[in-house]
This record gives C-alpha cells, sequence and structure tokens, in this order.
C-alpha cells in the first residue's frame, strides 16, 4: 500500500489542523506536542505526519517528500507555486501580512530600506508601488530593525497588533489577508489520487461545515 505523508508546523497550524484529520480517521500515535520526535505514525498504518519549519512545508511538499502539507499563504507567496496545488483554504491562523514603520514617521521619500523575512513578495509589493527600496533579509525580530536604523520599514505578520505596539511602530499598508491552506504535491496528487482525495474531500467539508456553522 502506498504511503501517504503530511507535513505540519508545531504551534497553531498543529492545533488547528489536527481536528480535520482527526474527522478523516487520522490521529497521531503519541502526543505530538509533547515529543521532539519530527515524523509520527498516526492511527491509519499508511499515514504519517511530519512536523516541520512553516518556511519548509513547501519545500517538502514541492519535491514529494510529503505528499500534503498546511502551509501559511505568507509562506506560499514568498516560495512560489511551483509544484504544487493549493486546495483548500483551511481559514486558519488568521493574519495580515503588512507593512510597518516607526509609528507616527513621515514616509520616506526616495529610495528605502526594507527589513522581512518575505524578501519575494516584499520585492514585487514595493515594485508594484513604484517605490523604490533595498531589502535586507531577517529570520526574526523584524519589529527592531527600524528602531536602531537598519531598515525603514519592515513587511512583516500581524495579528493583534501588539507586537508592532509594543515596538513603537504602526501598521502602514496591507499586502496580503492571511490563512493557512492546504496544499498537494502535484504529481502525488495524480499518483495517490485513491488515497488523497477523500482526505481531501473530508477536510474541505469540515472546514465548509465550520465557516457555516
Ligand atoms: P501580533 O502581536 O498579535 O500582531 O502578532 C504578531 C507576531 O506574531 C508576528 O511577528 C508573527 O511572527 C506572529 N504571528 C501572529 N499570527 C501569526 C500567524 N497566523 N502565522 C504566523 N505568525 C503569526
Amino acid at each position: 500500500m502506498s504511503q501517504l505523508t503530511i507535513a505540519l508546523t508545531k504551534g497553531r497550524i498543529l492545533q488547528e489542523t489536527l481536528p480535520l484529520l482527526e474527522a478523516a480517521g487520522i490521529k497521531p500515535l503519541e502526543d505530538i506536542s509533547k515529543s521532539r520526535k519530527l515524523a509520527f505514525d498516526t492511527s491509519i498504518d499508511n499515514v504519517r505526519l511530519l512536523i516541520l519549519r512553516g518556511s519548509d512545508v513547501p519545500t517538502y511538499v514541492q519535491f514529494g517528500a510529503a505528499d500534503l502539507g498546511v502551509s501559511g499563504k505568507d509562506t506560499l507567496m514568498e516560495h512560489g507555486g511551483d509544484g504544487l496545488y493549493s486546495l483548500v483554504d483551511l481559514g486558519i491562523a488568521r493574519c495580515k501580512l503588512m507593512t510597518a514603520a516607526i509609528k507616527g514617521m513621515p514616509v520616506k521619500q526616495g529610495r528605502i530600506k526594507v527589513a522581512t523575512k518575505y524578501v519575494n513578495v516584499a520585492r514585487r509589493f514595493y515594485a508594484e508601488k513604484g517605490r523604490q527600496a533595498d531589502f535586507i533579509k531577517l529570520y526574526g525580530a523584524m519589529e527592531l530593525a527600524p528602531i536602531v536604523g537598519l531598515a525603514d520599514e519592515i513587511v512583516d505578520i500581524v495579528d493583534t497588533g501588539n507586537t508592532l505596539k509594543a515596538n513603537g511602530l504602526e501598521a502602514r499598508t496591507e499586502i496580503a489577508s492571511i490563512s493557512s491552506c492546504l496544499i498537494a504535491n502535484k504529481a502525488s496528487m495524480k499518483m495517490k489520487h485513491a488515497l488523497m482525495q477523500p482526505l481531501v474531500d473530508v477536510i474541505a467539508e469540515h472546514v465548509k461545515a465550520d465557516t457555516q456553522g
């Protein structure tokens, strides 16, 4: 029997995806949040779960190391869609991708510096706006960059806005509304269709019932 591998990340995505998988009869055999393991067997023999860093989920799915995955649209926009289908918007882990700058600071004219983990998305966004910008890739704590003079603006995820506020920043322009999506490897969707389609259908139904109810 062919194997089905599903790539997830710890935290909010895991907590909100597990009930969807459980609706399809897939339950990890141990408590993922209490384990340091990275691969987990489930109640269905040929289905296993991988726990990855968020930004690696599209890569695993693109190359077929995982057949399915759950990934934020922010990560998908940054990664690009090669080799992937985006199947179901799960409506979970909702937030916004925004630009932000020091509170009250006038918009800087001319060429600006933008610090972000989303360099590809940011490059496209500023180019579309006709604003000249240089991009500084950071892996975290983006909010610090304007305060220490590393950048004029940042591009980052905003949920409540508390992190920006606590660091003297304010959100400026929304780039995209974000939620997490079920993604699939394109080749797997063909080769393992009989295995994957029922699972995708159950998840889609569950999400639909949740949003309606
Ligand atoms: P907040 O202070 O509520 O605006 O949250 C902002 C910080 O939380 C950001 O710097 C993100 O790193 C993280 N965050 C909040 N929501 C999400 C999400 N849905 N996906 C990924 N990161 C998030």
